[in-house]
């Protein structure tokens, strides 16, 4: 089904700049405020109703995310929830809000690290140094080990999240595979666990010594080992 039309669609201003988002702007580019303002003339407010589209997964920089940005700029990162779409957006509509104090505890128990990958808020990314992580508390869909669904908090950084296919976190897969490796393997897991951070096994020690040698050594012990 094709998209509706941005500026003769009736719908709300969320709705159209949505729209507009996606015909006028496109993935990936920037906007400014003006040009927002002179899409929606009239419009009071029509900076926050776009600021809304966050509530239904859609990601817009602003350079206090992104510092190569200017003051004036946004970039439309990511479109989440087709809004236009009555249906979805009605299914996808902004629960309660997470309150400060929920947030606090979720990202203090997740030491206030991305629990995608692993970055500090406020660090820079090591691929790029111009952008620094900004952390979040989002609720993610959460299947239970038991089968039982759950919404759970967790702390991403803005670039997993808009990297995110938002599907559920499957605690019960998690489980399956865990138990599908050898007995040896689960008792190390175990151990990781335990500790709150891997291990290396003598299998990976075992591949970085091999990995360091030179590479003539390399061959000669590949050589080695396949007689
Ligand atoms: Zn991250």
């Amino acid at each position: 089904m094709p998209l509706p039309v941005w500026n003769e669609f009736n719908a709300g201003t969320m709705v159209r700049g949505a729209l507009w988002l996606m015909q006028v702007v496109g993935e990936g580019n920037t906007f400014t405020k003006e040009q927002l303002r002179e899409a929606f003339p009239g419009v009071s407010q029509v900076d926050r109703r776009i600021r809304d589209l966050r509530d239904y997964g859609w990601v817009l920089y602003t350079n206090s995310d992104d510092a190569t940005l200017m003051a004036e700029d946004q970039r439309f990162v990511k479109a989440g929830v087709p809004v236009w779409d009555s249906a979805a957006r009605r299914a996808a509509a902004p629960q309660k809000a997470i309150s400060s104090k929920e947030k606090q505890a979720a990202m203090a128990r997740d030491d206030y690290m991305c629990s995608v990958c692993g970055i500090s808020g406020g660090e820079a990314y090591v691929d790029d140094s111009n952008q620094t992580a900004v952390l979040s508390v989002t609720r993610r869909e959460t299947v239970l080990p038991n089968g039982q669904e759950r919404t759970l908090l967790i702390t991403e950084c803005k670039r997993c999240r808009a990297g995110s296919d938002r599907l559920p976190a499957r605690a019960d897969e998690t489980v399956a595979d865990i138990r599908a490796l050898d007995p040896s393997d689960q008792r190390r897991l175990l151990r990781w666990i335990e500790r709150g951070r891997r291990g290396s096994t003598p299998l990976d020690r075992a591949w970085n010594a091999y990995r360091r040698l030179p590479a003539d050594a390399r061959d000669e012990v590949r050589t080695a080992l396949e007689s």
